[in-house]
């Protein structure tokens, strides 16, 4: 059954390695934007975008042994197939959203790409808003506490699939997310991104909590500066020396975060536990993140969101 949540190898990958292994590669996320909007067959997705038919067959062989398709006999011959969103795909489109969101308010490059939302309920145009599912008060980044769970050593959460998975000959979408890519692309840029949501701010914690080489720490520092989500500053005891600090847009991309390791331990289950635990202060219940109209604040469901462009 695809519905029911996927049992994970004791020890091994937790819940955020599957979700970042799923969700950090643009392809997957390119056709499962798709899917939502009703591709089913190869052609649907060949119409929509340049995708070479190799990409396209391997990714959805890949979304479909993660359960996030049904592979359905539409013709017996030739025999073809049809791929249908299980629950567990259709469930991306609440981190899609958070994507686009997070893309339009904070890259303006890719604003003309990204599709616009509609909420039926109110009829506008919106910014989705992540709250609390139990108390449906509005939640950032500082408004939840963060705790290692049973399967939520670093290790486990390194996802060790996206760059193999990558090539130059597979091209990008036409639908890009260029700066959500910086952040969860490659497996150490999230394990980063995590340790700096967490409050790691210098050098050598980067490189201890995350076992990251220094060299790679470097660079993604680096690349997180340049993109605007983390500043440095200096520290007072040797000038040569900065710690990093999450900036505005950084804090920011929380939503996306929290709603990708919601979705991956809803559906991928270490047998230990879970890797991380969310409480709400306000309310003191678990966290679960949900998203809101920004424009009416009544919680978003899939048939109430209209796509366009
Ligand atoms: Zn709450
Ligand atoms: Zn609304």
């Amino acid at each position: 059954m695809t519905d029911s949540p996927t049992q994970l190898e004791p020890g091994g990958a937790n819940a955020i390695a599957v979700a970042l292994g799923i969700l950090g590669d643009e392809w997957n996320l390119w056709i499962l934007r798709h899917a939502v909007d009703g591709c089913r067959r190869y052609g649907d997705w060949m119409a929509r975008g340049s995708i070479s038919n190799a990409v396209l067959s391997a990714r959805l062989a890949g979304l479909t042994e993660r359960g996030l398709f049904r592979k359905v006999r539409y013709s017996e011959r030739p025999q073809r197939f049809e791929y249908h969103l299980t629950h567990r795909g259709a469930h991306v489109w609440p981190i899609l959203l958070s994507m686009w969101a997070w893309e339009r308010r904070w890259a303006p490059d890719s604003r003309a790409s990204l599709p616009q939302m509609r909420h039926t309920g109110c009829d506008n145009e919106f910014v989705p808003e992540l709250i609390c599912h139990t108390c449906e008060s509005a939640a950032g980044l500082h408004d939840v506490t963060t705790l290692p769970g049973p399967s939520g050593h670093w290790a486990r959460s390194v996802p060790d699939s996206i760059s193999r998975r990558r090539s130059a000959a597979s091209g990008h979408p036409s639908q890009v997310l260029p700066h959500t890519m910086v952040l969860i692309g490659d497996r150490w840029s999230s394990a980063m991104l995590g340790a700096l949501l967490l409050g790691t701010n210098r050098f050598g914690e980067f490189v201890d909590r995350t076992t990251a080489p220094p060299t790679i720490v470097v660079d993604r520092l680096t690349r997180f500066v340049e993109l605007g989500v983390a500043v440095t500053e200096p520290r007072p005891e040797r000038e040569d020396w900065v710690t990093y600090r999450l900036t505005d847009k950084g804090a920011a991309f929380f939503p996306v975060i929290a709603l990708m390791i919601a979705w991956g331990q809803r559906w991928f289950r270490a047998p230990e536990g879970p890797a991380l635990e969310f409480t709400h202060i306000a309310c003191g219940g678990a966290f679960i993140p949900r998203l809101a109209c920004g424009n009416c604040r009544a919680q978003l469901k899939a048939v109430s969101v209209q796509i366009v462009g």
